[in-house]
């Protein structure tokens, strides 16, 4: 069995449901289960129609509700050719709506968005999609099944960010999953959505299509992860930073989960331990093009393979900034700068905390406000909003102390608001103010691929 997954940019349109159904055709041999994302741009909508609910703006939600309408009956019009398939869908599709437009009602009724009714409207993106490509793969002549990720993405109860528990998932993958498998039908889930053991709707979290697709590769014993996306693999930038990025041929697990974590938005960070965990090869690969290789992510590093690797980024984090009272003790202030359990706290995406001083990196800035108060007691706080974070990636960086210090010296040039390296990372990063992000990763990208000769 193998698990392809394909992500927005993949299905944003009929034509990409069409292309995305012909790779399921050709792969119909390797037994494939498919995981599909919520077309592009429908799950933006999708929060937007849940906060102009949330805040009781009627216009704001139906405008939002009237995109996702439209995109669904476009595509599907546009994508199946037999009527009769198209009217069950269209009914699947309508009935859809409909709950949604209950879900937003009780919403606006209650005057409060939780986080639980937020899940149950985003949820279907991915269960709109995941009919429409069952429909098309049907009409493609493969024997597709549509499956609820409901009963096969066991969760915990974390609303908005939940967490696969796999151990439970064994069961639900054999019997609702890899049954259909053995009968050489061809299972069709959408990602990102899961359901608590109470079973109330959870989602995964932006991006958490690649993490459905990763625990039912493991959980099912999956001989092959292919995560089918808009760009020929993973690159040595973004590209939309960087237009000369490259593809990268093989990079290791290590590799990637770095990249992943340090923002290369291609493959989720929750995607790819349970693949490494359960020894499942990874493979990132163009919907548009096909034919090409794209990238192995490889179980390990590979000795030849010098230098940096590649530079991941991202933005939109903010930045506290803490500056330690004078006179507190510098072993206290760094035990409680540190502290982030007591009592627990928004979790950092970055910290680095020395005698004097800490610097902590947070996603969303209400996160980044509730961190500031607990540094408050320790010394002087400044927040700052609007930073972006760049990290060169390699290998080679957790035992070359030589290619560090040319990294660092690189980064350091373009003065950054923080630098960070060593220990056994194989990363070195840097937080600049996003505004400038584009020119920093362009020519730190000259200067590390093309400048350089890599080997
Ligand atoms: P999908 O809809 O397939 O899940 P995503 O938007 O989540 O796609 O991820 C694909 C995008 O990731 C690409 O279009 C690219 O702009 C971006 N990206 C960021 N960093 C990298 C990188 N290092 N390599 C490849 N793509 C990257
Ligand atoms: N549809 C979700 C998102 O846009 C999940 C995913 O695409 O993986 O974040
Ligand atoms: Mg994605």
């Amino acid at each position: 069995m193998i698990v392809l997954k394909f992500g927005g940019s993949s299905v944003a349109d009929a034509e990409g449901i069409r292309r995305a159904s012909a790779i399921v055709a050709a792969a119909r041999h390797r037994r494939p289960v498919v995981v599909v994302s919520a077309l592009g741009g429908v799950t933006d909508l999708l929060l937007a129609a849940t906060a102009a609910a949330g805040r009781d703006d009627l216009a704001g939600q139906e405008a939002a509700m009237a995109g996702i309408e439209r995109r669904h009956r476009w595509a599907s019009s546009a994508c199946l050719d037999d009527a009769a398939s198209r009217q069950d869908v269209e009914m699947v599709l309508a009935d859809t709506f409909d709950e949604m437009k209950l879900l937003l009602r009780s919403i606006r009724t209650l005057g409060e968005l939780s986080p639980r009714a937020a899940d149950a409207v985003l949820a279907c993106g991915e269960l709109l999609s995941s009919r429409l490509l069952t429909a098309a793969l049907k009409g493609a002549g493969v024997d597709a099944t549509w499956v609820d990720p409901r009963k096969v993405v066991i969760t915990d109860g974390s609303h908005g960010s939940a967490t696969p528990d796999l151990a439970r998932m064994a069961g639900s993958v054999k019997t609702e999953v890899l049954s259909l498998v053995e009968k050489g039908q061809v299972p069709v889930i959408g990602g990102f959505v899961g359901s608590s053991p109470g079973g109330v709707t959870t989602t995964l979290g932006r991006g958490g299509g690649d993490t459905t697709a990763a625990v039912i590769g493991a959980a099912g014993g999956a001989e092959e992860l292919q995560i089918w996306t808009d760009v020929d693999g993973l690159m040595t930038a973004d590209p939309r930073l960087a237009a000369d990025a490259t593809c990268l041929g093989r990079v290791s697990f290590a590799e990637a989960s770095e990249m992943a974590s340090f923002g290369a938005k291609v493959l989720h960070p929750a995607s790819v331990s349970p693949a490494v965990s359960a020894s499942i090869p990874v493979r990132v690969l163009n919907s548009r093009n096909p034919e090409f290789e794209g990238t192995v992510v490889l179980p390990h590093s590979d000795p030849s393979r010098l230098g940096v690797v590649s530079l991941a980024s991202r933005t939109g984090l903010t930045a506290v900034f803490l500056e330690a009272d004078r006179g507190m003790e510098g072993a206290l202030f760094r035990r409680r700068a540190m502290d982030l359990q007591e009592p627990p706290g928004p979790l950092p995406e970055l910290i680095q905390v020395s005698a004097v001083g800490a610097v902590a990196v947070f996603r969303d800035s209400d996160a980044a406000a509730v961190h500031a108060g607990r540094w408050d007691r320790l010394g002087k706080v400044r927040t700052v909003d609007g930073v972006g974070m760049v990290a060169a990636v390699g290998e080679a960086l957790r035992n070359d102390a030589a290619l560090t210090g040319e990294v660092c010296r690189e980064l350091g040039a373009l003065h950054p608001m923080v630098l960070g390296a060593g220990g056994a990372a194989l990363s070195v990063y840097a937080l600049f103010p996003q505004a400038g992000l584009e020119t920093v990763v362009s020519r730190l990208h000259r200067r590390f691929f093309q400048e350089v000769t890599r080997t």
